[in-house]
């Protein structure tokens, strides 16, 4: 049975030609090998990982948020395949921490974004599972390396716009994108405003037929909204844009704002940009391990339901049965 999955599993230099040379079939399984959990698993994809690493770095990293049914995947098809038109080389990613719960993924029904994934310039791939998102972020990440070395030019972050998974993706791309709906009133749609805050740019989306005039009432209030928010620090101003993925109408225009942004902040700033984010991301996996370590632990195991128990009851305080498992 061991032996028949490790099977499966290719030489680290066979994954990195396969990866090198744009082969769609080894790179899916070199995402699948990162996203793995077993021992060897890991230890290979490091080796892939190390060895790839100086092919990477190349793409526009963009992060797509927004709440279940404001259009994310339309939009993602529509900007997508007019990125793919043009000759870019788009792979689309997802950190769907839900699929934590439910086993499903975000991308992982084949109905969604149909047109894009046939295109022969772009490449999606289903959210990885895992128990943590901490885990699941940094398999992402990994992927998302895999995916520069691939030749992918863009790069697609897409996150459900609900919470954590938000910091987590603006702290793996350059460019954050938030989508709203057209309706003036309800102020911050659900959504927090400490993610409008992260946000470069935000898309107003679903501008079309009967939404256009609330649309453009919601952009107005939305600038004013933005003006609020302490500066960037990267000299770039967070935009309002109006789109509909329906009539592809501001799909060029957020692109160009996209390229704007990039242009603002040159290599210089989006390499200082990105250094940063990878000392976050160890520390982040330090914090990550860590508790990993902790919990996977025989001795820890052991007492665990015991200072719980004691901790309902009132016998201890929350502080001293933690101090308790970690000496
Ligand atoms: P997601 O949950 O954010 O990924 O949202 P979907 O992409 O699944 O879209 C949710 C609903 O909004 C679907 O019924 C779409 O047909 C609709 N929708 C998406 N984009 C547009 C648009 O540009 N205009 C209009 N009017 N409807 C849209």
């Amino acid at each position: 049975m061991i032996a028949s999955v490790t099977g499966t599993r290719l030489s680290p230099s066979a994954y990195i030609d396969g990866i090198l040379s744009g082969d769609r079939i080894i790179l899916s399984r070199a995402i699948t090998l990162v996203e793995s959990n077993r021992h060897e698993d890991i230890q290979l994809a490091e080796q892939v990982l190390n060895r790839i690493l100086p092919h990477t770095g190349k793409s526009k990293r963009m992060g797509i948020t927004g709440v279940p049914g404001v259009g994310k995947s339309t939009f993602i098809e529509a900007m997508g395949s007019y990125l793919a038109e043009q000759g870019r080389k788009l792979a689309v990613l997802a950190v769907d921490p839900s699929s934590q719960r439910t086993g499903g993924s975000i991308l992982g029904d084949k109905t969604r974004m149909e047109t894009l994934a046939n295109h022969p310039n772009a490449y999606i791939r289903p959210s990885a599972t895992g128990s943590s998102l901490g885990g699941v972020a940094n398999k992402t990440r990994e992927a998302m390396l895999l995916c520069e070395a691939a030749g992918f030019d863009t790069i697609f972050i897409e996150t459900v716009g609900v919470g954590q998974s938000e910091t987590t993706v603006k702290g793996m791309v350059d460019f954050f994108l938030l989508l709203m709906l057209p309706g003036a009133g309800d102020e911050l749609q659900g959504i927090k405003k400490g993610i409008m805050e992260m946000a470069d740019a935000l898309i107003i989306h679903k501008a079309d037929g009967d939404n256009i005039q609330r649309a453009k009432i919601a952009k107005a209030e939305y600038e004013n909204a933005l003006h609020l928010f302490p500066p960037t620090g990267t000299g770039w101003i967070p935009k309002v844009q109006l789109c509909s993925s329906m009539t592809q109408s501001g799909i060029a225009e957020m692109w160009k704002l996209v390229e704007s942004f990039y242009d603002l902040l040159g290599e210089k700033g989006i390499n200082s940009n990105r250094k940063q984010q990878n000392l976050d991301w160890m520390h982040e996996s330090i914090g990550y391990l860590l508790k990993e370590q902790f919990y996977s632990s025989e001795k820890v195991k052991a007492q665990l339901k015991t200072l719980e128990n004691e901790v309902e009851a009132g016998k201890k305080t929350p502080l001293a049965a933690a101090r308790q498992l970690i000496n």
